[in-house]
């Protein structure tokens, strides 16, 4: 917690909440979001983990994070994810999961020596030219109008940049900068998308405004992310007893709402193409975590599908 701020509650072990021993879970999508949900109950709300199923349409864990492959014909990821130290919630999980590789230490140990002794770097950020480095490229070449802009970007109210777009409020000035240059091609921004969306990557990204000319502030994993993260996760959850169903493809929860509560009384889905489901009792929860960005695989964590929109490869190409 060296460089976070309010660990004065995240130190602080929560109470087990009552009649915890009689409740189970389902959770529907088996990705990061669907484990560190599964991994939260037991740790913070102790809930046993048998009692804790999650229902995967794919074959595989880790949703977003796939990958998969060999040292000798490598690896195909459909992405990598930019990571750094303001992650609360990740390293808060993975301080408690242990690393498949280091003897007595968590994934966090794992990462954080990794990034230390190896921190990341990039001495020639951007080329043009064919080759040629940026001009200026040690400065962010931001003149004194674009500054000012940004300034009132970060200081404006939401709702007076409602349906205005970065070009919108951002002049030629800025986007003539290195400082968009390198923001764009760290954040994926396009000149049309949303002024609010860059009033908000402005806001949770400010700390990383230094390291936009080499990255430095970034930090990466040891492998790529589905057997760095996903799967020490997913072997944890696995060893506590928690039920992974893969192949089960949730096709409708069932929500009655006429107590003036929101409670799930059914689940409905497809195993393998055979219809099934179940009906809940109030003792059971739902937590719907099916994603968004991402498309269901059709075959494999490797396989090709159209709805691959990045692939990165890394190794050797099979
Ligand atoms: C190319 C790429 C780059 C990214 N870069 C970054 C980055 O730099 N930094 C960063 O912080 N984040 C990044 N992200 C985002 C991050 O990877 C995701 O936010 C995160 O992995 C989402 O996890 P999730 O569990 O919520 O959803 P997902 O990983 O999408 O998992 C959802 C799971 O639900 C399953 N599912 C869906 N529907 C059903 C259903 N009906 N029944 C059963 N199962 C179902 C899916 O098969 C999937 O396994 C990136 C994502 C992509 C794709």
């Amino acid at each position: 917690m060296r460089y976070a701020h309010g660990n004065f509650e995240a130190f602080v072990r929560p109470l087990k909440p009552e009649g915890v021993e009689k409740k189970a879970a389902w959770i529907v999508g088996g990705g990061l979001g669907g484990m560190a949900a599964a991994a939260f109950l037991i740790r913070d709300a102790g809930m046993a983990p048998s009692m804790i199923t999650i229902l995967e349409a794919s074959d595989e864990n880790g949703g977003a994070l796939d990958g998969a492959g060999n040292a000798q014909t490598g690896w195909l990821i459909r992405g990598g994810r930019e990571m750094e130290e303001q992650f609360q919630c990740l390293w808060d999980l993975y301080r408690s999961i242990p690393s498949l590789e280091m003897p007595d230490g968590t994934v966090l140990d794992e990462f954080y020596y990794l990034n230390r002794l190896d921190p990341s770097s990039s001495p020639l950020r951007a080329m043009c030219g064919q080759g040629q480095p940026v001009p200026d490229r040690h400065s962010l070449t931001l003149t004194g109008k674009a500054r000012r802009e940004i300034i009132a970007l970060i200081l404006a109210d939401e709702d007076k940049l409602a349906g205005k777009t970065i070009s919108d409020v951002l002049s030629g000035d800025f986007m003539a900068s290195n400082f968009w240059l390198f923001w764009r091609s760290m954040f994926a921004f396009e000149t049309w998308h949303s002024a609010v969306e860059m009033k908000r990557y402005l806001a949770r990204f400010v700390h990383q405004i230094l390291g936009l000319k080499d990255l430095r502030t970034l930090k990466f994993t040891k492998y790529n992310q589905q057997e760095s993260l996903s799967l020490p996760l997913a072997t944890w959850l696995a060893g506590q007893g928690v039920v992974f169903r893969h192949g089960v493809r949730v096709t409708n929860v069932v929500v009655d709402t006429l107590s003036g509560k929101k409670v799930a009384t059914h689940i409905d889905w497809l195993e393998n193409g055979v219809v099934a489901g179940v009906d809940l009792t109030p003792e059971e929860l739902v937590f719907v975590t099916n994603g968004s960005m991402v498309a269901l695989l059709q075959n494999s964590a490797c396989g090709r599908d159209e709805s691959f929109d990045v692939l990165f490869f890394t190794g050797r190409p099979a």
